[in-house]
């Protein structure tokens, strides 16, 4: 073929690929809405835009001429970036668009229609479940959802475990082998760790119980947002139940957080968080915009960039030498007592807990490795839904030397596993190791960074990342961006580092 028509054949899937962005944009501009101004009784008429919309994006996708251009490429499963005499960037958009039409090809409409009503009842359930503590209700249909799962699994083919599939969706090109090499070094130091603080004196957190009135939090949240890069002419914050950020497009990307005036945490962490994720997607070069590569390359990758500004940059000494005197303006009365070290170290307290979304940055990962462990052992069918509450008080107790007193706080406490989301718990903790690899890179090259973040810089950083992550997009994979920044692959030791060091100072270890 010659490279001309390569070339008008591209321009045609490109053409195609924007038509499925716009949709899928307007798409999450109605979830969005929903999640934040939509009346309660707009629901039934939502959910029937939405479905219809999903349907059309489905058709798109799976439409016969894709199938036809991407052969004339060159492009299969071995070799999903087609032809290797095209431009890089030409690879890069083909190897997501065959990725994409694949994995919805090779799923029957029949199996996809059962699997999205088969959530959508089980989320209801589930919910009924963990408000009245009963697991029974929920099994049978964890069971079916199950069943969906592994023929998904088995349709869209996989490497070495089933659970390859269905991770795949969220950690693209990533196997559970991976998973189990880096999360064996995490689970091995992690677990030592949690008891080594647990045996220290205890820092008192008590200080951020106290009255924090939500306007002055709301004023502080928009100062640190804007501090960060935030810009808010191609975003903005409102307020919804769960903080998320969505992508409406190349100069739109929204963020939501949530406030509570009897704790200091939420908001901000929460905002600190989504901004993370927002600027991700605000730093993608423009010559991706409106194509499918405009958009985060992994869930991992995305949770890094949260979790670096969240935790590893707003929750550090440096962050709040600069913002402490603006805090302590703005909480007169619940401030009056404290000073920015004991502040600090409260917003820094680690303490296993029952529940994943209020654990610390350290326990964290203990979390997520019980699910994971849970998650595999049901796919490979060498544990029954039945068998698995009894499971997860095992596996809390021995990670995090704690037991739930019910399901409730236990096995019932996500909302994930309802949804059909088995294989997306780990890029949440994949995202503390990538944040961590990637923060020793930035400090070797940017040796003035927490100077510069002690005296409310953040310029440097952002910058750095925009040129080695966000430009990117979807153009490089996880493992690409990880080896082209840190010269390795994946290992969960910088991040160990980081939390010894961290927390060896907090809790005087050793
Ligand atoms: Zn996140």
């Amino acid at each position: 073929m010659s490279s001309q028509s390569f070339a008008a054949t591209i321009e045609k899937l490109k053409a195609a690929d924007r038509e499925i962005v716009l949709l899928s944009h307007s798409s999450a501009l109605l979830s969005w809405d929903q999640e934040t101004y939509m009346p309660r009784r707009a629901i039934d008429e939502r959910s029937a835009q939405l479905s219809l919309l999903q349907g059309l994006i489905h058709q798109r996708i799976t439409a016969e001429d894709n199938r036809r251009m991407l052969d004339r490429l060159g492009c299969s499963a071995d070799n999903p970036g087609g032809d290797a005499s095209l431009a890089d960037d030409d690879r890069a958009f083909l190897r997501q668009y065959q990725r994409r039409y694949q994995r919805a090809a090779r799923l029957p409409q029949e199996l996809v229609v059962k699997l999205a009503e088969s959530t959508s009842r089980s989320q209801a359930i589930w919910a009924e479940a963990r408000a009245a503590d009963d697991y029974a209700s929920f099994a049978p249909h964890l069971t079916t959802l199950l069943d969906l799962l592994l023929e998904v699994s088995d349709r869209i083919g996989y490497t070495e475990h089933p659970y390859d599939a269905l991770l795949d969706q969220y950690e693209p090109f990533m196997l559970t082998s991976e998973v189990d090499r880096v999360f064996a070094e995490l689970r091995a130091e992690l677990v030592p760790l949690v008891k080594a603080i647990g045996a220290a004196p205890q820092v008192d957190a008590a200080l951020l119980r106290r009255e924090y009135p939500v306007q002055q939090q709301a004023a502080f949240g928009a100062t640190v947002m804007q501090a960060l890069g935030y810009d808010l002419e191609r975003g903005r914050l409102d307020t919804s139940a769960h903080p998320f950020t969505t992508t409406l497009g190349a100069h739109d990307v929204r963020i939501t957080t949530r406030y509570d005036p009897h704790f200091f945490n939420g908001a901000i962490f929460g905002t600190i968080h989504e901004v993370g994720h927002a600027l991700y997607e605000l730093g993608i070069d423009e010559k991706y915009h409106g194509s499918l590569l405009a958009e985060g390359t992994s869930l991992g990758i995305h949770e890094s960039q949260s979790r670096m500004w969240e935790n590893m940059v707003g929750r550090s000494r440096h962050f709040w030498h600069h913002f402490y005197p603006q805090l302590a303006r703005l909480f007169p009365a619940a401030l009056v007592d404290v000073n920015p070290e004991s502040f600090y170290r409260a917003i820094n307290r680690v303490e296993p807990s029952l529940i994943r979304v209020e654990a610390d940055e350290v326990t964290y990962g203990l979390h997520i490795v019980l699910r994971f462990e849970l998650e595999k052992a049901l796919l490979s069918r060498t544990m029954t839904v039945a068998e698995l509450p009894e499971a997860w008080r095992a596996g809390s107790r021995r990670l995090l030397g704690i037991e739930p007193r019910s399901d409730a706080e236990g096995v019932l406490q996500d909302i994930h596993w309802s949804m059909g989301g088995i294989g997306y718990f780990p890029t949440y903790a994949l995202g503390n190791l990538y944040a961590a690899q990637f923060m020793r890179a930035i400090e070797a090259e940017l040796p003035s960074l927490w100077d510069d973040v002690q005296r409310g810089e953040f310029a440097p950083l952002l910058n750095w990342l925009r040129v080695n992550v966000h430009a990117h997009g979807r153009a490089r994979t996880a493992q690409e961006l990880c080896s082209s920044i840190t010269g390795s692959e994946l290992s969960a030791a910088p991040f160990m580092d980081y939390l010894r060091a961290k927390y060896g100072d907090i809790y005087g270890l050793r």
